[in-house]
């Protein structure tokens, strides 16, 4: 038996968070994004299940990774990139049939010399406003210019991403639906993509033609109450040793934990090497059965040790101790770590062996 970490992915469950995601919005189209990897779950492993699913738009960050994605989906989907063309891809684009999102200006004129140069774009391309963000995104005030330049090639989508998704009550996301609607009526008929994971909890009014949720696949995010997500990954390692200490003893690198009374401890095969943050010691927790067994210590680069007291008769070595899943929700356990469910799925890393499961 091996003494990796691992993760499990759940395939089904991924493809279940996509119905789920789906059903939220009947009148339109729920695309994917399965960029870094699919968050860290396996690129083309989540492109495919998803695929047979039934999603046909899928989000990536980089030309390479759209490239991942065709080979695992075959000629149909749309493929979009979102940071957008370089200006010697377009060799790539159109071998892999990708579909680019033009964020400025400078991606304007590459995509311009592009199709002057006889390139083609089988499914068109996207343009990508920034309505607020001020991150990526052609400026709001330039989209008159823009709708002006396009004459005789429209793109196919026109898009914008939510600020502050997370929040409902945030005037940010209102602010920028009326910049977005402003946009769009410069662009008549072309569909619109707005609303991420948190856009897609956000209501009707934020989903129109066609939605681009994440983190929601993988089981993350801050979905409401009655949404149902299941964790897309449990993350595992086995415990290598139980040991019991008495009262005033200490545990890890700079002794920064000391026992009060008698404990049991047991020391798990995973760690910062692994991707599991630092920043989890003496504060995140793994479960052995359903028992929480706080992490006690600091993180090392190979081992983590947890208070195994509460579940002396479950914790003997080979035994797998749960990080992330069903038992140890994947926000909660990262919000202990001080960071969000995002970082911490993509940031595991290959020393962390995939499963992958139906
Ligand atoms: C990453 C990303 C998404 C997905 O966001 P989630 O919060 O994970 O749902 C959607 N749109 C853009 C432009 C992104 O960069």
């Amino acid at each position: 038996m091996s003494l990796r970490p691992r993760a499990r992915i759940h395939l089904n469950h991924i493809a279940e968070n996509w119905r789920t995601l789906q059903a939220a919005q009947p009148d339109g189209l729920t695309g994917a994004v399965i960029k870094a990897d699919a968050y860290g779950h396996g690129l083309p492993q989540v492109a495919e299940v998803l695929h047979d699913a039934g999603c046909d738009h899928f989000f990536v960050a980089h030309s390479f990774e759209g490239e991942s994605a065709r080979r695992a989906l075959g000629p149909n989907p749309v493929v979009y990139v979102l940071n957008g063309p370089g200006p010697y891809e377009e060799p790539l684009y159109r071998e892999a049939n990708l579909t680019p999102v033009v964020n400025s200006d400078h991606q304007f004129q590459t995509l311009v010399t592009w199709l002057q140069t006889g390139g083609k774009l089988k499914n068109g391309y996207a343009l990508h406003f920034d309505t607020g963000m001020n991150r990526l995104g052609i400026p709001a005030g330039d989209a008159p210019k823009l709708a002006e330049a396009v004459e005789g090639m429209l793109p196919s989508l026109i898009m914008s991403h939510l600020a502050c998704s997370e929040e409902h009550g945030n005037g940010m996301n209102a602010f920028q639906q009326e910049r977005l609607s402003a946009i769009s009526a410069l662009f008549p008929d072309v569909p619109v993509s707005f609303a991420n994971s948190g856009g897609v909890w956000l209501g009707q009014d934020y989903h129109h033609a066609l939605t681009r949720p994440g983190i929601a696949l993988y089981g993350g995010g801050m979905p409401p109450k009655d949404a149902k997500l299941l964790p897309g990954m449990t993350l595992e390692a086995p415990i290598l040793q139980v040991r019991s200490i008495e009262a005033g003893e200490s545990v890890g690198y700079g002794a920064t934990w000391q026992s009060s009374e008698p404990h049991l401890l047991a020391t798990l095969a995973i760690g910062y090497g692994d991707g599991f943050p630092r920043s989890a010691s003496n504060k995140g927790f793994a479960t052995i059965g359903t028992q929480r067994c706080p992490i006690v210590g600091r993180v090392s680069m190979d081992l983590i040790t947890i208070d195994a007291t509460s579940a002396r008769n479950l914790a003997r070595p080979g035994v797998f101790a749960q990080l992330i899943g069903l038992d140890a929700p994947l926000e909660e356990q990262a919000s202990l770590a001080g960071t969000i469910g995002y970082e911490l799925t993509t940031g595991l890393l290959p020393r962390v062996t995939r499963i992958y499961e139906d």
